[in-house]
This record gives C-alpha cells, structure tokens and sequence, in this order.
C-alpha cells in the first residue's frame, strides 16, 4: 500500500491543491492521497482560520474522492503540531505503508525552517511537486539533496515530467511537473478582503462554508 501524505495550512483548501493531488495520485499511483490539515499555532497568528474550520473545509473539499482521506492527526488534540512527529506517528500506526510526502517546491524549500528536518528527510520518501512562480532550479540550494543542474532545468523546461534521485538521506525524492493551476490560499484571503469573489477557485462547499462562518 502506497499512501501520499498531503500536509498543507490549508487556509483554506483550493483547486491548486486538489488537482495537485489528484495528479500525484494518478501518475505515481498512490491508494490513496492522505489530507493532514496542519494544527493551530499556540500564538494565533493573524490570518490563519482555526484548526477546525481549516479541517471541516478540508472535509467538504474531498468527500466525492474516494481516494482522498482526511487525518486530524495535527488537529487533535488542539496546538502546534510538527511534521516530524506526524509521518512518525504515521508509520508507527502502518509499518506496513510507504509513505510518501507530497510538497510543493516552496514549501520543499522551506523544510529548512522546520522542526528536526534532517530527521524528518530521513524518515519518509518525498514528492516534490510543481506550483506556479516556483522552478525546479531553485532546489539547487537544498543541503538535503545533491542534484545535477541540468535535470532540473529540463523539469522546469518540460522536456521531462519526473525524476527521482536519492536524498542525502538515502530516501528516495520524485520531482513531478504538474498542470500549472495559479491559485494560493493568499489570493483568495485577499479577494474576500476587498469583498471580491472566489468562485471556481475552490469547491462552492468551501466557499459556502467560509461565507457562513464569516471566515477571513
Ligand atoms: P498560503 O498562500 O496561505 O501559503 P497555499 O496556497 O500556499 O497557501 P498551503 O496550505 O500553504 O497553500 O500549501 C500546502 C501545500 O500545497 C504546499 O506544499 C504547497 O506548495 C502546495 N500547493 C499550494 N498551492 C498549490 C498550487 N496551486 N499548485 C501546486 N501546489 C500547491
Ligand atoms: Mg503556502
């Protein structure tokens, strides 16, 4: 059983994600994608929904897919919650799964800042993914991977759609080119800031949610 785990803030869900997922799914052949709404930080940021609208949207976004499965492994009990010990909990609870954690190139990049990431590098194999304004290139600065220039320009060129390498972990890392679909939770804070809608860019679930619970 081959399961990728989708960790993301999710504030809130949108079509980026979903067809992101789906199309991991598809060409990887994951059994399933597994959706983890991150926790809410101790300190309430600004901006960020509550954990548990966060994972109710996440819930009205993926119903109709089978093979999505929602995890309030991050959201209960209530608090911060660290990537880490959640794929360790994960494979503790299924020895018998190959978890995969499926990013995107920023948040790939962004693994640096995050708690014990050489730890957490050498505890799963990864999936980093494609997202608009973000190019493969980028990941040349990564200490946790040792990849030839070339083959990252020619992800970013579309003259491949994957490859996978080896970490510096021994774990293997996909890079996969996926539809550019331009959306981020950020645009869409913003558009119903300024009163703007968001319509066709997350499921009407989701936006009827939001406008009832008078979110963001
Ligand atoms: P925000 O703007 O608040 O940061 P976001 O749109 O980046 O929100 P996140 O919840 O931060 O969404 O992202 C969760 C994961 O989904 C990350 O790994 C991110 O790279 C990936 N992702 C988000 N949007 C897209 C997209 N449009 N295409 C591909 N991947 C995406
Ligand atoms: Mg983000």
């Amino acid at each position: 059983m081959k399961i990728g785990i989708f960790g993301g803030t999710f504030n809130p869900i949108h079509y980026g994600h979903l067809r992101a997922a789906e199309e991991v799914r598809g060409k990887l052949n994951f059994d399933k994608i597994l959706f983890i709404p991150s926790g809410s930080p101790p300190l309430k940021k600004e901006e960020i929904a509550d954990a548990i609208h966060r994972y109710k949207m996440t819930r009205l976004a993926i119903f109709t897919n089978r093979l999505f499965e929602l995890s309030d492994i991050e959201c209960n009990p209530p608090g911060k919650s660290f990537t880490v010990n959640t794929v360790s909990k994960l494979k503790k609870a299924d020895p018998e799964v190959e978890f995969s954690f499926i990013l995107g190139i920023d948040a790939f990049l962004d693994i640096i800042n995050w708690r014990q990431p050489e730890k957490l590098t050498a505890l799963t194999d990864f999936v980093v993914i494609s997202r608009p304004d973000f190019k493969f290139i980028d990941l040349k600065a990564s200490p946790y991977i040792k990849i030839n220039i070339r083959i990252l320009k020619e992800l970013d060129n579309a003259k491949i759609e994957t490859y996978s390498i080896k970490l510096n972990s021994n774990r293997n890392i996909t890079f996969l080119r996926l539809t550019p679909i331009d959306i981020s939770s950020t645009e869409i804070r913003w558009l119903i800031k300024q009163d703007k809608s968001i319509k066709y860019l997350l499921p009407a679930e989701v936006e009827s949610y939001i406008i009832s619970n008078k979110l963001y």
